[in-house]
């Protein structure tokens, strides 16, 4: 490492207070990270020690130390950041990540005490991984069933160059691969085996696959050509040419600002992203939406979806302005459309960012789903059926990362802890 960015790492991490209480790690972090005791690994330049601190709790410290939204996981809690600017968790996880991998920092010695036992993952995203790596740490022997030709799930797919590096992702998933983990590629859950071939052949199964649906909003005009879910356009690339074409992208989340982000540098002229309530008030992180300001992209907050026009294909959206009211038993203000504030703005593409829910076929794997389809899943990520764990979107995760991750890892001690009882 240059000494410069080593200086400047080293001063990072010397403003971290180390407070008892580590709120960063008990509150902030979904992976409860021991940030307080890896930075201090990094102040005494025991690089080594720092990735083993990390290590117990996760292994995507290069893609979470640059893709989460710290300011308001780990960032949001630090004490540092009452009276002024947070320590730079992020950046300081990222660095030992990347460490780790340059100087090939072992994620964990594999002792061979489960070899016998199998384990079936379904989908190799930041779940499946995550679930798989302290798996195989216990000396399991585990295979992953992914639907692409590649490992990373929305870390590939879903997360755009500019935030997440395909080399980082890459390198991160060749650590998992290197502790023993199988994989069986173009393997699509429901097409090509079923639950049941899984429950016959494994030991346990963990369903870690996505939930990557685009939620509709139910307007006139949605299935004019034109309007593209935000999730789909991602993960199966099927952007149009959008050079010299106004887009709009609806929804206020990392989905919604990584589609115009994208979109702005494929060449189109306008991007506006309309959401409904203030900019407050948006799930997407504050860096990513000042980031996405200063490249162009516009911002129609307060604005509602009435309809979207066109002959057959989209021509204009009718919005309506909001005003965001106190509504008794909501916990934030609700956005109410202004009577008689509509007007209309020309558009030659309309991204839905809303939100997802889960594929079809899960519906016929003869599981508990909740109202909206996800599979219902109790303290230790057990489904309905023995045997059968699931975490991730497809169990209603909350959405980051992290928090994916977390299952994953939860999931894995769940499903230890099976094996050891029966
Ligand atoms: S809260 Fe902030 S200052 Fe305190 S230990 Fe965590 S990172 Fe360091």
């Amino acid at each position: 490492m240059e000494l410069l960015i080593m200086e400047e790492i080293k001063s990072k991490a010397n403003y971290c207070l180390n407070c008892v209480t580590k709120p960063c790690s008990n509150k902030g972090c979904p992976l409860n990270n021991n940030i307080p005791g890896f930075i201090k690994a990094i102040k005494e330049e025991n690089y080594k020690q720092a990735y083993e601190i990390l290590s117990e709790t996760t292994v995507l410290e290069s893609v979470c130390g640059r893709i989460c939204p710290h300011t308001k996981q780990c960032q949001g809690s630090c004490v540092r950041g009452i009276k002024g600017q947070p320590v730079s968790i992020g950046e300081l996880e990222a660095f030992v990540g990347d460490i780790a991998i340059k100087e090939g920092y072992k994620f964990a010695e594999i002792n061979n005490e489960n070899k016998n036992k199998k384990i079936a993952i379904v989908g190799g995203g930041p779940a499946g991984l995550t679930a798989s790596a302290f798996l195989l740490k216990k000396g399991y022997s585990v295979t992953i069933f992914e639907k692409y030709d590649y490992l990373g799930g929305l870390l590939v797919h879903g997360i755009p160059e500019f935030r997440l590096p395909k080399k980082i992702v890459k390198d991160t998933i060749q650590k998992i691969l290197n502790l023993g983990l199988q994989v069986e590629y173009n393997k699509e859950l429901g097409k090509n085996f079923t639950l049941q071939e899984l429950e016959d052949k494994f030991d346990a199964v963990f369903l870690a696959y996505g939930a990557n649906i685009t939620t509709k909003m139910g307007v006139d005009g949605e299935n004019l050509q034109g309007v593209f879910g935000g999730n789909q356009l991602l993960e199966k690339k099927l952007h149009p040419n959008y050079q010299g074409k106004k887009v709009a992208v609806i929804g206020g989340g990392n989905v919604a600002m990584d589609c115009a982000r994208t979109i702005k540098r494929l060449g189109a002229e306008e991007v506006d992203v309309i959401y409904r309530r203030a900019e407050e008030q948006m799930p997407a992180e504050a860096k990513e939406i000042e980031e996405a300001k200063q490249e162009g992209i516009k911002f129609l907050f307060q604005n509602n979806i009435v309809k979207i026009i066109g002959n057959q294909k989209v021509e204009k959206l009718e919005l309506i302005k909001t005003e965001l009211v106190q509504k008794e038993g909501e916990k934030r203000k609700v956005p109410i459309n202004i009577e008689n504030s509509n007007y209309l703005i020309d558009i030659d593409y309309v991204i839905m960012a809303l939100g997802s829910m889960p594929e079809q076929f899960t519906n016929n794997l003869e599981l508990d789903l909740d109202k909206y389809g996800y599979i219902i899943v109790d303290e230790k990520n057990r489904t309905s059926k023995a045997k059968i764990f699931a975490g991730g979107d497809i169990a209603g995760c909350k959405g980051t990362v992290a928090w994916a991750a977390r299952s994953g890892r939860d999931a894995a001690n769940s499903i230890d802890e099976y094996l050891k009882n029966i």
